[in-house]
């Protein structure tokens, strides 16, 4: 990997000017995976990060199986499990005082690993650059070049890099998604609060813990090289309480949960508490004349199921193939409209069902419901698992499930606790009015289908730029 070249350095491909086939934006998940599959098809590739050096970011550091299976067949796993990375081969439901312990067999879920960003990005980017990307590290993008209306490049504090296509890899708050417009729809708000710790020595009887405690969701997964991570989400409603004494606060709904205060017992905490507070879910349109957006930098999920790196790489594989033939003569804008058009296919109900697992806020006769549900009819648990896991069981298949019985569970729940009737009822018209929402809007829907039918222009403020 390269230091960015200093502002009078004439770089590579074309004589007097820095240009490649396409510049990447961000050298995490996203970028460098990307990266990575263009170069080895033969792409002149650049790409640019900001920080000089990947290291740690908010996670769960859970890393499921629909994106390791993508690292397996680029031939990258190897190298990421001998970094370190947990095989996590045992997990516990945990729903309130219901408790489903189960196996993850890897024929049927595939491979599930903790490891922590600071070690995975860092593989990803080091075989990115062996693929023969120019990865420069220190080489924060500032906006855009535009030419005739199309995205041309990049500009950096090292001067402008020239390309076909720009890809915003960069997170959440993009610079590449600002400079091009970018609109979010179908947002849902963020209703919690992630807090997570790292322990040291811990010895936790599941590799994985997942759940819901007390109006807290809970996800606890081993970690690479002996540490283990406790994420809790505290409901946002109650911010300003949880964050008076965030660590007492922290530590009390840790051990309000049986399997977390076990596996803590004599670990020694690594580093402060760390909180993500402001985030909300989206879609962005992520492509348009000369550029796309890829991971976090076109949609965010509520990070509760740990699918955002997983959506980086399926999404980022099937990009690279439509670059690959857009940019290898074929027609380019065709590639990224339908690529669109797929990725939102793909999205839309594993973006509903985690914010719907992660909702903090539920009404507790849902969970709880689900949670009985589970451990009485074990397909339902083993549904939820591959929709997790492998993602080859479709939320509605996974979560719709044994309706009945659920049903069933809820209505002597509110007969003997009459204060959840409104509670319960709320949070089935928010969400009955949300999956509406995405029905319309799914792009197999005469609605949503007019989303994806040609890229948007640039506006005019980016194409004065
Ligand atoms: C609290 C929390 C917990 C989560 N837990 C999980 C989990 O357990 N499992 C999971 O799969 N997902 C999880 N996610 C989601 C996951 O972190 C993201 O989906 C994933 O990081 C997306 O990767 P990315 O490469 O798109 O973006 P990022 O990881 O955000 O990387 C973007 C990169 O772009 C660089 N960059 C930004 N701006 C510029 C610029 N102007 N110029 C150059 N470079 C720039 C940044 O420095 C960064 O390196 C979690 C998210 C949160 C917030």
């Amino acid at each position: 990997m390269n230091p960015a070249p200093d502002n009078n350095q004439t770089q590579t491909q074309e004589v007097g000017m820095d240009k490649f086939d396409v510049v990447v934006v961000g050298a995490r998940c996203a970028g460098s995976t990307l990266a990575m599959q263009l170069a080895r098809q033969g792409l002149s590739v650049c790409v640019a990060e900001k920080t000089g050096a990947l290291g740690d970011k908010p996670s769960t550091h859970l890393f499921t199986a629909s994106g390791t299976a993508v690292l397996e067949r680029l031939g990258v796993l190897d190298d990421v499990l001998a970094a370190g990375a947990t095989r996590l081969r045992t997990m516990q439901f945990r729903v309130n005082d219901v408790a489903i312990p189960s196996q993850m067999d890897t024929e049927i879920l595939g491979t599930t690993l903790g490891i922590r960003r600071e070690v995975l990005d860092n593989v990803l980017a080091e075989h990115a650059a062996k693929a023969g990307a120019d990865v420069r590290l220190g080489c924060p993008v500032d906006g855009v070049l535009i030419d005739d209306g199309r995205v041309a490049g990049v500009a950096t504090s090292s001067g402008p890099v020239h390309a076909d296509l720009v890809i915003g890899a960069d997170g959440a708050h993009s610079t590449v998604s600002k400079a091009v417009g970018a609109e979010e729809y179908l947002t849902i708000p963020g209703n919690y609060i992630p807090m997570w710790s790292f322990f040291e020595g811990a010895n936790p009887k599941f590799d994985l813990v997942f759940g819901v405690k007390n109006g807290c969701n809970i996800v606890a997964p081993r970690l690479d090289n002996g540490l283990y991570n406790v994420q809790l989400g505290f409901p946002m409603s109650s911010a300003d309480a949880v964050l008076a004494d965030r660590q007492t606060n922290f530590d009390d709904a840790l051990s309000m949960c049986p399997e977390l205060v076990d596996a803590v017992l004599g670990a020694t905490r690594v580093g402060p508490l760390r909180m993500y507070r402001r985030w909300h879910g989206y879609f962005r349109t992520p492509v348009g004349p000369g550029w796309a957006l890829l991971g976090d930098a076109g949609h965010f999920k509520d990070p509760a199921l740990g699918q955002g790196m997983a959506d980086a790489f399926r999404h980022g594989e099937q990009l690279a193939e439509g670059i690959v033939r857009g940019l290898g003569g074929g027609d380019i804008e065709r590639e990224l409209l339908e690529w669109w058009r797929w990725r939102d296919a793909d999205s839309f109900e594993m973006y509903f069902a985690s914010h719907f697992m992660g909702d903090a806020e539920i009404a507790y006769t849902w969970f709880n419901a689900l949670g009985q549900t589970m451990l009485k009819r074990p397909d339902t648990a083993g549904r939820i698992l591959q929709m997790l896991s492998l993602r080859d069981v479709k939320p509605r298949h996974a979560l719709g499930r044994n309706m009945s019985l659920k049903t069933a569970y809820i209505a002597p729940r509110l007969i003997k606790d009459m204060s959840q009737i409104v509670p319960t009822m709320l949070s089935l018209d928010l969400h009955l009015t949300r999956i509406l929402r995405f029905a319309t809007a799914y792009p197999g829907h005469p609605l949503g289908a007019r989303r994806y039918r040609r890229l948007r222009k640039l506006p005019k403020e980016a194409t004065r730029a």
